[in-house]
């Protein structure tokens, strides 16, 4: 039997259980080995493709993450969850988040055939939700802010299991196959560059990574993140900067202003001698053009990584070598 364990108390508890944190308040920590939870849930999954280009005259190679069946990263967090849900017999599960996580959950839950709850602000654009209804979910919407879904859904949660992407271990363990997948292509890795908000994505990668390689050839993981919205960016130089707020935020995929995971985030980073740096609406707006005109069609937030990668290597706080880029989501979705 699975068992989630408390990160502050190291109770543990059934992983198809109704508590998606400990009584403590303590968040489940993410498993030490997670490439040996395996799943036979399938949609049709493939290695995803390594495309080797150059960026400011350095050779950098672009991981192509959003070549999964719902369109993102967040298929293997959600393939892996919907997978041990299904074996363990749970038939019905609620879940906030309006974008990719959201299609994610929606659509391997079909896959499951587990009946999908997704809890969304009231204001969330009506093209973001027809991906997540397409596959028959039903669409709670809550009127108020995102936190107000978010009680919402923690209410929901009393009775129906909360295959969350930000609490659920499952979830970050299914991610962590993509450190495999990059191992298998390269051997050795200097740096990988990637978006960060909830940090589902670095976190997966990195417990991927320390299963497989000594920590002398761990990379240094390079973090980014967006203005106007940039916690992580703060509390790892300890400082905080005044930003210009935009209406329209291209990444908001990472725009999340209290990451649960927070400390989990900075101490990956920390260890792994890595950085995290800033970007602005311009320069994500240059590279998602730069790399559409490459015919890359990414969405927007995905853009981050690579104007992050643009600030990283101007900066020279780099010893080059193999840089990894990690594109996260398609542009095929927004349209
Ligand atoms: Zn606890």
């Amino acid at each position: 039997m699975m068992k989630f364990e408390c990160l502050k108390c190291g109770k543990k508890y059934p992983h198809d259980g109704k508590m998606f944190k400990c009584n403590c308040g303590g968040l489940f920590k993410i498993p030490e080995k997670p490439l040996q939870y395996k799943t036979d849930l399938e949609l049709g999954e493939v290695k995803t493709p390594l495309l080797k280009k150059e960026l400011l005259g350095h050779e950098i190679f672009y991981k192509l993450d959003y070549y999964h069946p719902s369109g993102s990263f967040k298929d293997r967090g959600a393939r892996l969850m919907l997978g041990k849900l299904k074996n363990a017999g749970i038939d019905e599960i609620v879940e906030d988040s309006s974008g990719n996580a959201g299609a994610a959950v929606a659509a391997y839950s079909a896959a499951a055939g587990i009946d999908c709850n997704i809890f969304l602000p009231e204001a969330t654009s009506s093209a973001k939700i027809s991906q997540i209804q397409s596959t028959g979910a039903i669409i709670h919407k809550i009127s108020g802010d995102r936190e107000a879904t978010s009680r919402a859904v923690k209410k929901a949660a009393r009775n129906k299991y909360y295959a969350s992407h930000i609490y659920n271990p499952l979830f970050f363990a299914g991610v962590a196959t993509i450190a495999k997948e990059l191992i298998e292509d390269l051997k050795k890795i200097d740096e990988i560059i990637l978006p960060v908000g909830n940090g589902s994505l670095l976190l997966g990668i990195w417990h991927g990574l320390k299963e497989i390689l000594a920590k002398d050839n761990l990379p240094r993981l390079i973090a980014v993140q967006a203005e106007p919205v940039f916690p992580i960016w703060e509390k790892f130089h300890s400082k905080s900067r005044k930003s210009n707020t935009y209406l329209n935020n291209l990444a908001e995929g990472i725009a999340i202003k209290e990451p649960a995971r927070i400390n989990e985030i900075i101490n990956a980073i920390k260890e792994s001698k890595g950085d995290v740096i800033l970007v602005n609406q311009t320069e994500i707006k240059n590279s998602l053009k730069q790399l559409w005109k490459q015919g890359i069609y990414i969405e927007p937030t995905s853009a981050a990584a690579p104007a992050g990668a643009i600030n990283h290597l101007k900066d020279k706080n780099t010893s080059f070598g193999n840089i990894v880029i990690i594109l996260t989501g398609s542009g095929l979705k927004y349209n």
